[in-house]
């Protein structure tokens, strides 16, 4: 079992912005815009501003009518890539083993560094949050459990300066009663149409059977994962994991153009490499197919679902139509190679796509396209961007 904080750090724009300017406290702070910006969108409030209902991604004008006496700045270039990287630094005094979500997220794995701690990890959080203020003056939440979604549902619990752990290996018990809404990764729609079917706790997600949610066009992978708490536990931390692809290739003893051999050969490269995706518990989007004609040119063509799998029988039909655009001049090839990419672990696949296109909640994305595009890209994250 492997024990991962999940540390979210407080109000982190406003934070900043207080750290280097502690007249900012003790008053409400929304980051985003002054107020003569009409237009602009919250980027961090603070949590006094949270107390009045200022939430991220709210228009500035609601922000105004909402909590009128805020102080309102912009966005200050810079300063939170710079304490990002400062509280990464922390986080690595205690332990190598550090994936970093967001600029202000990260999960750390510290199984492996608790015998300097005698076992005792809340000692580590404790010291970890306590290092983190004293350092930068700015606050962070931890969340405690053995599977990263876990220690994620966890630090929601208590926030700001939190620290909630979760019963290690009954994580299933405890989740229970937590209410769909906090599982990451499911919107609003989808929340909605869970409940419809009386899915309001986690624990109601195992009342029903695949079939159930099969009709309903609902993936149950990730749903039943979670309801069992059996999510990943695997924080990605190093180059080893940040693998972009996977590849499988074959040279033939004699150069051919032999279409059924070729597809025959195809398939069995699909094979072996979905496989291993299998085993690695991940999932792709994108196979591009390679040839190499006798005179050792290449060409290549790629396609790109729109749903994740590692399934050879989904890629087949597309593999065939970029092999046979390839081989169109019947030109001799003395190697076929396919290659994996887009590759995402199966729960964050599963958390992006729990649900069938009509749920997609354009409303959100909309507002998250503009954060972005008004600030940095690194501003929101969804679990698809999960670094690896
Ligand atoms: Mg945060």
């Amino acid at each position: 079992m492997r024990i991962i904080f999940h540390i979210d750090m407080d109000a982190f724009f406003a934070s900043c912005e207080e750290a280097i300017n502690p007249k900012l406290r003790g008053k409400p702070l929304i980051v985003g815009g002054n107020k003569e910006d009409k237009r602009g969108i919250v980027a961090c409030p603070n949590y006094l501003a949270r107390a009045k209902g200022v939430r991220t991604a709210m228009p500035l004008s609601k922000a105004i009518q909402l909590c009128p006496e805020a102080n309102y700045i912009r966005s200050t270039r810079g300063l939170y890539s710079d304490y990002s990287k400062r509280v990464r630094a922390i986080f690595y005094k205690y332990t190598p083993m550090v994936q970093p979500v967001s600029v202000d997220e990260a999960y750390l794995d510290v199984t492996d560094v608790l015998h300097a701690y005698k076992g005792d990890y809340i000692k580590l959080a404790k010291e970890l949050k306590a290092d983190i203020k004293n350092t930068l003056d700015i606050t962070a939440t931890v969340g405690v459990a053995s599977t990263k979604l876990c220690a994620k549902m966890a630090s929601k619990i208590q926030k700001p300066d939190g620290l909630t752990v979760m019963p290690l290996g009954n994580e299933k018990e405890f989740i229970k009663n937590i209410p769909i809404e906090s599982i990451p990764g499911v919107g609003k729609a989808s929340q909605a149409r869970l409940k419809k079917y009386g899915i309001n706790l986690i624990a109601d997600i195992l009342k029903f059977d695949k079939d159930f949610y099969e009709s309903l066009g609902i993936h149950t992978d990730f749903l039943y994962k979670v309801a069992n708490a059996k999510t990943s536990d695997r924080v990605h931390f190093d180059d080893e994991d940040d693998r972009k692809s996977l590849s499988k290739e074959e040279t033939f003893w004699e150069d051919t153009n032999d279409m059924n051999f070729l597809k025959s050969e195809l398939y069995s490269l699909m094979e072996k490499a979905c496989f291993r995706l299998r085993k690695e518990n991940t999932l792709a989007k994108t196979i591009t197919v390679k040839i190499k004609y006798t005179d050792f040119k290449v060409n290549q063509k790629s396609f790109t679902r729109t749903k994740y799998s590692n399934m050879e029988k989904d890629y087949y039909d597309d593999a065939v139509k970029l092999l046979e655009m390839m081989m169109k001049s019947r030109r001799k090839i003395r190697l076929i190679g396919v290659k994996f990419s887009e590759l995402e672990e199966s729960d964050n696949a599963f958390q992006e796509e729990l649900f069938t296109d009509v749920d997609k909640e354009k409303n959100l994305t909309e507002k998250i396209d503009l954060l972005r595009s008004k600030y940095s890209f690194g501003v929101v994250s969804y679990g698809k961007n999960i670094k690896k």
